[in-house]
This record gives C-alpha cells, structure tokens and sequence, in this order.
C-alpha cells in the first residue's frame, strides 16, 4: 500500500493524487478537515482508495469513533465550503507574500505547499526565535538547526511578523 498524505492539499500549488487512484487498488489518499477548514480540534478525516480497501478499513475502524457534536459542526462547516475555502486562497496569497518578502530580506526559504514557511538560515535559530518573541511574535522552533517556521495569518499578523524580522535583522547587523 502507498498512502498520500494530502492534509495540505488545498495550499498546495500542485495537483491531487485522487486522479491517480482509478486502477490503482494500492493507493490511499487520505485528507483532514484541521487544516483548510479551519476546523483541527475537530479531529476529522476521511481518506479515498478503492472500495475494497475502504471495507477493510471499516472493519477495523474504532465503532463510534466520530461523536455526534463532531458530526454536526463537521456538516455546518461543509455547508460554508466556498466562504472557509476562501479563506484558504488568501492564506496562500500571504504565504506567497511571506516567501517573497523573506527572500527579499536576503534570507532563504523553502518551497512551500502549507500555510506555513520555513526560513532559516541562522547560526542560533533560538535566539532569533526569541527576539522574534519579545516583538509580540510567535513563529515556530522545530528543531532544525538554523532554521524557524511562521504560520501564514492575516495579512496584519503578517505585516507584524515582517517587522519583527527586519528589526531583528538590523540588530544583528549593527
Ligand atoms: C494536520 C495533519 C494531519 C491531520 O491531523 P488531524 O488529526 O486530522 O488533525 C495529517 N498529516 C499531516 C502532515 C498534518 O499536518
């Protein structure tokens, strides 16, 4: 079995597999309400592959296992289908303008298919996090040396980011 994990799908710049999947009795893509809809707390995803497969993972799914408030805000926020995918296009036309922006500032970044950005690089990744902190900033520390991670927010939160960046980009070389 080969599983495509597609919870970031809708950021993406590229194509689905789902069209790879007629014919191919080994293939599972599976997808999540957390990112695009906005909805993570909901713990919500579905996956696609041939029916055979399907039915046996029924077989061995957890009964019950999606509760009924799960279910109703799962069916109110597909009823907002086109309003939360909206939402989704200006989150990747700011993650754009965050890529740009950050390779502006001379710093490199990788491609990105999420809502998020990975930026580096930096000889102390945490100590840039935290002067990033101090300026009201929240970006992400993963671990990967030299670098931090921003989540795309509003084209404000962004624009507080950017600041925060360039002022700790000028102390650093003065
Ligand atoms: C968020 C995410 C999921 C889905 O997690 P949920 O339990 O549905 O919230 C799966 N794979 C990746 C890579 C993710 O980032």
């Amino acid at each position: 079995m080969v599983v495509v994990d597609e919870a970031y799908i809708e950021f993406s710049h590229g194509d689905s597999l789902l069209r790879l999947l007629d014919g191919r009795p080994n293939l599972v893509v599976s997808r999540t309400m957390s990112k695009a809809f906005g909805a993570a707390g909901l713990r919500l995803g579905y996956l696609a592959a041939h029916p055979a497969v399907v039915d046996a993972v029924q077989l061995v799914r957890l009964p019950y296992h999606l509760s009924a408030i799960t279910q109703a805000t799962a069916l109110a926020a597909l009823e907002h289908t086109d309003t939360l995918l909206g939402y989704v296009e200006q989150l990747k036309a700011e993650r754009d303008r965050l890529v740009a922006a950050l390779r502006a500032l001379g710093y490199e970044v990788t491609e990105s298919d999420a809502n998020f950005v990975q930026f580096g690089r930096f000889e102390d990744a945490h100590t840039v996090w935290r002067k990033i902190l101090d300026r009201g900033v929240l970006v992400r520390d993963n671990g990967v040396p030299g670098w931090l991670r921003v989540t795309a927010g509003t084209p404000a939160e962004n624009d507080a980011f950017l600041d925060a960046v360039r002022e700790v980009k000028k102390e650093q070389s003065t």
